[in-house]
C-alpha cells in the first residue's frame, strides 16, 4: 500500500513537473507571437498614401518672425528639424529616447499645440528615440515613415514604445512613397527617397525636399549612404537645394562628391553631438563642403540653427549659441 502511495505521488510530481513546463512552453511561445505578430509592418496600422495632400488652414498658435522657417534643434547626437510653413508645423525626427523632452520643450516655446505631420526617416534610435514623448504631448495630423519589410521591422524597445504611442492616440501611420507631395500653404515637400528595399536600416531612411514659395529649397536625407546616394542622383530627380542636411552626422559613409555637387548648396548644416564616439563629422565630408564654398552650421558648435526666410525669400539665420 505504501509503496503504491509513493508511485502514485512520485507520478503526480512527474505531472507537475510536465505541466509546469508546458505551462511555460506555451506562456513563451503566446509572447512570441504577439511580439511577432506587433512587428510586421502589416501589423502597424497603417493608411495608404495619397499622391498629392494639401494642408489646409491651420493652427499654429505661437508668435514667429517670418511664415516659413525651418529649425534644426540641437539634439545632441540625433536629428530632430522643425519647418513652419505658413502656419503649419511639421517635425522631422526627434533625436534619442533622452532628447524627447528636449523637443517637447522647443516646440511648445514657440507655442505649438499640434504637428501636421511627422516624418520619421528611419527607425534608429538617434531618430526615433524622442518620438513616444512629442506624439504624446501634441495634437498629431499625419505620420509619414517608410514601409519596411517584415524583416527589417525593428524588435527594438525604443521602436515598440513609439508604435505604443501611436496606437494609443489612435492614430496611423502613411507608408513614404517617392514622389508623394505633402504642401502647407507655400510650402512644399516631396518625397525622394527611399526608392527601394535597402539591407542597411540607414538606406531606407526618407529623403525629402522642401521647397517654400518656389524658391527657397532644403534637402533632409536622414542618414542615407553614398550607394543610395547615387541612386539617387542617377534618377534624375532635382536634388539641387540651397540647404543640405548632410546625412548620417557627418559621417563619411554619406556625402559622396557627385551626390554633394548635384545638391550644390550655399549652407550645409550638420546635426551632430559634442565629442560624439563616431567622430562625426568626418574630415572628408568637411573637405568635401568647404571645397564647394558652402557656409556650415554644427548644432555641437552653435546649438540650435533656424533660417528664417523673410517676405522677400531672403535667410535670416540666427543660432542659439
Ligand atoms: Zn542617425
Amino acid at each position: 500500500m505504501a509503496q503504491k502511495w509513493k508511485k502514485q505521488q512520485k507520478y503526480k510530481k512527474k505531472v507537475n513537473g510536465w505541466s509546469v513546463f508546458f505551462g511555460v512552453l506555451l506562456f513563451c511561445g503566446a509572447c512570441f507571437l504577439t511580439l511577432g505578430d506587433l512587428m510586421k509592418w502589416e501589423n502597424v496600422p497603417t493608411m495608404s498614401s495619397v499622391k498629392d495632400t494639401v494642408f489646409g488652414p491651420n493652427t499654429l498658435t505661437g508668435e514667429v518672425e517670418n511664415d516659413c522657417e525651418v529649425h534644426f534643434i540641437d539634439v545632441g547626437q540625433g536629428d530632430s528639424t522643425l519647418i513652419l510653413s505658413d502656419g503649419h508645423a511639421i517635425l522631422i525626427d526627434a533625436g534619442e529616447n533622452d532628447q524627447g523632452r528636449v523637443v517637447v520643450d522647443y516646440l511648445e516655446k514657440l507655442g505649438i499645440k499640434k504637428l501636421d505631420l511627422i516624418f520619421m526617416t528611419h527607425p534608429h534610435s538617434d531618430h526615433i528615440g524622442g518620438m513616444d514623448d512629442v506624439i504624446r504631448a501634441f495634437d498629431i495630423g499625419k505620420i509619414v515613415a517608410p514601409r519596411l519589410p517584415d524583416s527589417q521591422v525593428p524588435t527594438t524597445k525604443t521602436y515598440t514604445e513609439v508604435l505604443t504611442a501611436i496606437a494609443e492616440k489612435g492614430l496611423k501611420m502613411t507608408p513614404a512613397k517617392v514622389d508623394d507631395t505633402y504642401t502647407f500653404g507655400k510650402g512644399v515637400f516631396t518625397i525622394l527617397g527611399p526608392m527601394g528595399q535597402y539591407e542597411d536600416l540607414n538606406d531606407t531612411s526618407l529623403v525629402c525636399r522642401f521647397v517654400y514659395d518656389q524658391s527657397r529649397s532644403f534637402l533632409f536625407t536622414g542618414d542615407m549612404e553614398s550607394p543610395v546616394e547615387k541612386e539617387l542622383v542617377q534618377s534624375g530627380k532635382i536634388l539641387k537645394s540651397d540647404v543640405l542636411k548632410l546625412g548620417h552626422h557627418g559621417s563619411k559613409t554619406s556625402t559622396s562628391k557627385g551626390f554633394y555637387q548635384a545638391i550644390d548648396p550655399d549652407y550645409a548644416v550638420i546635426l551632430v553631438g559634442d565629442g560624439n564616439d563616431y567622430g562625426h563629422p568626418h574630415q572628408k565630408v568637411l573637405q568635401t563642403v568647404e571645397s564647394n564654398e558652402a557656409f556650415v552650421y554644427r548644432t555641437d558648435y552653435q546649438g540650435s540653427i533656424v533660417f528664417s526666410i523673410t517676405p522677400q525669400n531672403q535667410f535670416e539665420i540666427r543660432v542659439e549659441r
